[in-house]
């Protein structure tokens, strides 16, 4: 335990543990947070209320999780005089699942961006991102709740494994002349070069989680989104990997697509995969048709913001990356300096990653309170201004109003 200098742990909670990769959860669990950069505290301001009310709600006040602020970022600089201090790395280490604003990526200095340290250090190796339509808000499409996706992107390899060499430096060059040499294949002298690596080890992580999703969640399908018509031994192999998983060890529960007979896939998962060029029109056009996505990093990046624009913007996505024996939920947009302490912004991401952590808890009915909370206070048409400007008729909340309001709903719900 930690003798920490700005982190106090709460004295009456208890730790979350893992059991043969399980999360361990008691009715008090610690949970560290970090507020973050810019918009982040008055995010975070609208956001605890909410989940915390959530719990009371639906536990008769037997269960409430003890938060335990940690410090990153901006906020670090000014404690630690560094962006990402020791104690805040030993914090999310001992006490393991944990919640998060956004994050400011510095420019220049020692690190490529928080965001991604803190997944390399705690291996959060699958990024998970619901895109879900919540009703009456605006979307670009015609038929947005068709929409009902929940996309695994690799968090660790790929192009994002940060293996680069500039144009015109010795590395570069010396690459360029062994793969010349030694492999027979030319590439332009001048070229920068970038490596990417994709594992069977990674993909089958991944794609276990995906799939023990779906059984968890009774989902009819897990789709792998790849591009291995091009990249036959990364992408193609990401695939192929994908179906032999699928295979070797849930055989009873799923089934190729290929192998689906006209009875239908007789209650399995079907198994199917999708370039990934062609899933992109695939979710315009047929967006029913798909429910649990698995990808590779880079596709995983492009299309889960491509998907949650489909359903009203990034205001609203939630996401969660996780690790066996760790998690952090987070915003997915980013610090927004210009809307920092206006408190106008919307606290929507925050919020439903919030579901996503109580949900990861174990606690089911409180997440379902909190997205239904959220669903009436749009009904109600009580919204944040980056709603209301396109909602007719709508009427326009700061960012802490329009937490309450969910609160409220949540209490008319119960
Ligand atoms: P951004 O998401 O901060 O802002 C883009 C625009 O989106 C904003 O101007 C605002 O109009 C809108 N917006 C964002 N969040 C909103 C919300 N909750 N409610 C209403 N409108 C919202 O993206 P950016 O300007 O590219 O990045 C700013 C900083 O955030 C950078 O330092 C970047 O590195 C960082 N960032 C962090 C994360 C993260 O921590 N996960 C993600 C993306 C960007």
């Amino acid at each position: 335990m930690g003798n920490w200098q700005q982190i106090v742990v709460p004295t009456d909670g208890d730790r979350i543990t893992f059991k043969d990769g399980k999360q361990q959860v008691s009715d008090t669990p610690i949970v560290p947070f970090i507020r973050g950069d810019g918009i982040g505290p008055d995010i975070w301001a609208a956001s605890q209320p909410v989940l915390d009310a959530a719990v009371e709600l639906t536990s008769g006040g037997r269960r409430d999780i003890r938060w335990m602020e940690v410090y990153a970022g901006e906020r670090a600089l000014e404690l630690y005089q560094t962006y990402l201090p020791e104690e805040t790395i030993e914090a999310l280490r001992e006490y393991a699942v944990a919640i998060k604003g956004p994050l400011t990526t510095p420019v220049g200095g020692g690190f490529r961006s928080l965001n991604v340290t803190l997944r390399q250090i705690f291996d959060l190796y699958a990024c998970i991102r619901p895109v879900r339509y919540v009703d009456g808000v605006p979307s670009p499409v015609k038929e947005p709740e068709k929409v009902n996706v929940v996309i695994f992107r690799e968090n660790t390899e790929d192009v994002y494994s940060g293996i680069e060499f500039a144009s015109g430096t010795p590395e570069a060059a010396k690459l360029i002349a062994f793969l010349k040499d030694e492999l027979g294949k030319n590439v332009r002298a001048e070229s920068g070069i970038g490596i990417k690596p994709i594992s069977q080890f990674g993909t089958d992580r991944l794609v276990r989680r995906a799939i023990q999703y779906a059984i968890d969640h009774n989902l009819p399908s897990v789709t792998i989104v790849h591009k291995g018509n091009i990249q036959k031994f990364t992408e193609g192999a990401f695939r192929d990997w994908s179906y032999a998983l699928a295979a070797r060890e849930f055989a009873d529960r799923t089934i190729r697509e290929d192998a689906v007979g006209p009875d239908g896939p007789g209650g399995k998962i079907v198994i199917k995969d999708r370039i990934a060029d062609a899933m992109f029109q695939q979710i315009l056009l047929r967006p029913a048709e798909y429910s649990v996505l698995a990808m590779p990093n880079l596709n995983g990046d492009y299309f889960s913001d491509a998907c949650a624009a489909q359903i009203g913007g990034l205001g609203m996505a939630p996401g969660a990356n996780i690790g066996d024996s760790a998690a952090i939920f987070e915003a997915t947009h980013g610090t927004a300096p210009k809307y920092a302490g206006k408190d106008m912004v919307n606290p929507g991401s925050v919020i439903l990653s919030g579901a996503m952590l109580l949900e990861y808890l174990g606690w089911q009915a409180a997440a379902d309170l909190v997205h239904e909370g959220v669903r009436r206070t749009i009904a109600a048409k009580t919204v944040t201004y980056d709603l209301e400007r396109q909602m007719p008729g709508a009427t326009k909340v700061s960012c802490s109003a329009f937490g309450a309001e969910i609160v409220k709903h949540m209490r008319e719900a119960v």
